[in-house]
């Protein structure tokens, strides 16, 4: 029998174990306890929001939408790993799940496969909704990971469960058959339980030292200043003159075009402003990784092209990817540009903005 934390016994207990926490609007008394009753709580649930974007993400677990009223869950835990509170008490995030595996969880025993959807989850769990597209392509960053570990050990602390075992963390995937969440490269319920279970060894604000690289992204910040004109129909790799590099500052980068070698996880920010189009000509950006062939930098794979919109004149425009680069320094990951159209486009300021993080 375990009564839910109250609102400031829950921030206390994230903070201790050395979550950010962002209390979002009146999260202390939304909730959907008018539906429905809330605890005994048994344990907690993980979940991806197929969303990107934190803001965006976090007002619609708080407000729901209309099939499905917030808020959607407890915590939102953004890339960054930050937790940002959205509800206290009842909320629509785990619906009907297996008893089998609610009785598992109380008992913290093994988890059986989910097959029945015969008992209320939002009655039971705690639910932390995480960013991700749940692609199976979109990366978990360890930062968000590791807040996803913490979070769940606040609550495991505080309760005195996972003592027996380390099943009182599901994902959305063990509970309710037909659900997959959370997916993606980067992120697993079995290394996230065994994480937790290690923590639980130790106090509330132990930081293992093993891998404090995975900690925080590097950041590095790239600018093309001197003008380029672009000749219609040839994809351009951009060569940055100067890049910015915590600690070190700007530095001359003399027309280096690689922005990222070795495995990274990677999040990218990519813009472009430039004046004299036509009216209907486009410019395309994207970014795609190099593979070293003969000697010579080739095309090996690129992602999605981002193609502004605009109606002549000048554009500023911008675009973000996410994804992974594989090691070894036979890979690099580069900006491309195209414009088409039948006139050269004069380009006045290219800018890319890199967080890294590595695997
Ligand atoms: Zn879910």
């Amino acid at each position: 029998m375990a009564t839910p934390l109250s609102a400031d016994r829950l921030v206390a207990a994230l903070r201790a174990e050395g979550v950010r926490v962002a209390e979002h609007k009146s999260w202390r008394t939304h909730n959907r306890n008018h539906a429905g009753s809330w605890g005994p709580v048994h344990g907690v649930m993980v979940h991806h929001t197929v969303t990107s974007g934190t803001a965006s993400s976090v007002d619609l677990c708080y407000n729901g939408h209309s099939s499905l009223p917030g808020p959607l869950c407890h915590g939102v835990i953004a890339k960054d790993g930050t937790v940002y509170l959205v509800g206290h008490g009842r909320a629509n995030h785990a619906g009907s799940g297996d008893r089998a595996v609610l009785d598992a969880v109380i008992a913290e025993g093994k988890l059986p496969p989910d097959q029945k959807a015969d008992t209320d989850g939002n009655k039971h769990f705690y639910g932390f909704e995480c960013v991700n597209l749940g692609d199976n392509k979109d990366p978990w960053p360890a930062e968000q990971v590791e807040a996803i570990v913490r979070a769940s050990a606040a609550l495991l602390r505080a309760h005195d469960w996972g003592k027996d075992g380390d099943t009182s963390v599901i994902g959305h995937l063990e509970w309710q058959p037909g659900k997959i969440d959370p997916r993606g490269p980067g992120v697993s319920m079995g290394d996230i339980r065994r994480r937790v279970a290690e923590r639980l060894k130790h106090p509330a604000d132990w930081s293992p030292g093993g891998s404090p690289p995975e900690e925080t992204p590097m950041h590095t910040y790239f600018e093309r200043t001197s003008g380029v004109t672009l000749r219609p129909g040839e994809w351009y790799t951009i060569t940055w003159d100067r890049v910015w590099t915590p600690g070190k500052g700007w530095s001359d980068r003399d027309r280096e075009q690689t922005l990222l070698k070795g495995e990274r996880l990677f999040s990218l920010d990519f813009a472009v402003r430039a004046g004299g189009l036509g009216r209907g000509q486009e410019i395309q950006l994207r970014v795609a990784r190099n593979a070293k062939k003969d000697g010579v930098w080739a095309r090996a794979k690129s992602w999605p092209i981002s193609s502004p919109v605009h109606d002549g004149g000048r554009l500023h425009a911008a675009h973000h990817w996410q994804g992974h680069l594989p090691g070894s320094d036979d890979n690099r990951l580069v900006a491309e540009v195209l414009v088409n159209g039948d006139s050269p486009v004069p380009i006045d300021e290219l800018t890319a903005s890199l967080l890294a993080w590595p695997l």
